[in-house]
């Protein structure tokens, strides 16, 4: 850190104040987490300079033998940690990991059935912006209205009716576990490529919290930096024999040269998530998410589907008459971070949304439990409700923002030295 600060301080206070805004808030979005300082040394490595297209034995470059080494130890600790026969941990992110999916899957204008977006599908599952929606015809299933959980029923219906070439499911904001054997059976019966896109819940299958997609389906694409607490970064594993068609599509159709000093960090973060302590961490982050919940719905704050079975859940916020929108603001005052959200069938916009989303990787890796979610909720409570623009309410976000100071104070981030 000294050298960035002497070589550029306007970066070096970037970096210092970012460090303090995560340690000196609470950080609910559920997708992020606070990685390890190993995983930090390994990212901030000199691997970063080395080029090295291709696999491990089968580089275009010369100089690989380090790197390689790197590789094949991700590679062997992936396939371990979830017993999958084949994993790719080239991919630069969740994005990038699920485009490499596609292309090993399915040809442009194939039909693809993806949870819709509003009801908890990400952007690469068929959203017209992005490459997905553009290039493939997609189909969308919902939740149920009633129970806000998939609707199975739906999704066989429109399996049967559209005949799909890829079936996919797992989500960005959906709180409930996903019946994987049924998607199988669904995509058996039609003939289609079954693909689990687990970025959210990588890390709670790698801590047993959750059951594995790995044993049903084709592929199961993720993320290395939500609750498995990597690096920011993709990953994707297959059986063998779609093996050679998903490293050609991550390299070379869809990437250059691997990020080798990322690829290094989540062999760190595997060994890490392959250590019993990990279990106990992933247990522990779905229990705060259910502690979470319970809190926020005594407070007014509906849990969308009741509850969670996961890292995150859904408010909804209707009954306090606050937008998702002006929730977050409120709690981005006190110091809260988190982010709005859609609730399905949301008569809002997607940028003001009726819900909020919230989640436990980081405050579990902190060291929280169920008796500091319990104040948590209280204090998201205090905070959607405070007006910004009566004193009144500005004094309470005041407050409650510190408050929100000395609770993190005793659960301190980066309590241990790390190098930025
Ligand atoms: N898939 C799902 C389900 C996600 O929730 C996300 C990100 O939140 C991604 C893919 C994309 O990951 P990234 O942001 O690393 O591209």
């Amino acid at each position: 850190f000294n050298a960035l600060r002497d070589e550029d301080p306007e970066i070096a206070e970037v970096v210092l104040g970012e460090l303090e805004r995560q340690r000196g808030g609470l950080q609910l979005i559920a997708s992020e987490n606070f990685t390890s300082p190993a995983v930090l040394a390994a990212l901030g490595s000199t691997l970063t300079n080395k080029y090295a297209e291709g696999y491990p034995g089968q580089r275009y470059y010369g100089g690989c033998a380090e790197v390689d080494r790197a590789e094949e130890l991700a590679i062997e600790r992936a396939k371990d940690l979830f017993g999958a026969e084949h994993a790719n941990v080239q991919p630069h992110s969740g994005a990038s990991a699920n485009m490499a999916a596609y292309a090993a899957l399915v040809q442009p204008g194939d039909t693809v059935l993806a949870m819709d977006l509003p009801h908890g599908g990400h952007l690469t599952h068929g959203s017209k912006v992005n490459f997905s929606g553009k290039w493939f015809h997609t189909v969308g299933y919902k939740v149920r209205a009633d129970t806000e959980l998939i609707d199975y029923d739906e999704v066989r219906d429109l399996a049967q009716a559209h005949r799909p070439a890829l079936i996919i499911c797992g989500a960005t904001s959906y709180p409930r576990l996903i019946d994987f054997k049924l998607f199988r059976d669904i995509a058996d019966e039609v003939g289609a490529y079954l693909m689990v896109d687990a970025a959210h819940f990588i890390g709670l299958v790698a801590g047993r919290a959750v059951p594995s997609p790995v044993p049903h389906a084709d592929v199961v694409s993720c993320t290395t930096h939500k609750v498995l607490r990597g690096p920011r970064g993709g990953m994707i594993l297959c059986r063998d024999e779609l093996a050679a068609r998903i490293d050609k599509a991550v390299f070379p159709f869809t990437q250059g040269g691997p990020l080798m000093h990322a690829v290094a960090a989540k062999a760190v973060a595997l060994r890490e998530a392959s250590m019993p302590d990990f279990q106990g961490y992933a247990h522990q982050v779905v229990k705060n998410a259910q502690a979470l919940a319970a809190g926020l719905a005594s407070e007014g704050m509906r849990p969308v589907s009741g509850g969670t079975d996961t890292h995150l859940a859904l408010a909804d916020l209707r009954d306090l008459g606050v937008s998702g929108r002006e929730a977050e603001a409120r709690c981005d005052r006190a110091r809260i971070t988190l982010n709005k959200n859609a609730i399905p069938f949301d008569p809002e916009k997607p940028m003001t949304a009726s819900g909020i989303r919230v989640g436990t990787p980081s405050v579990t890796t902190q060291g929280m439990r169920e008796g500091e979610m319990r104040q948590i909720s209280g204090l998201i409570a205090r905070a959607v409700r405070a007006d910004p623009t009566s004193v009144a309410g500005a004094i309470t976000l005041r407050e409650t923002g510190e408050e929100i100071s000395s609770l993190v104070r005793r659960f301190p981030a980066y309590a241990e030295k790390v190098s930025v």
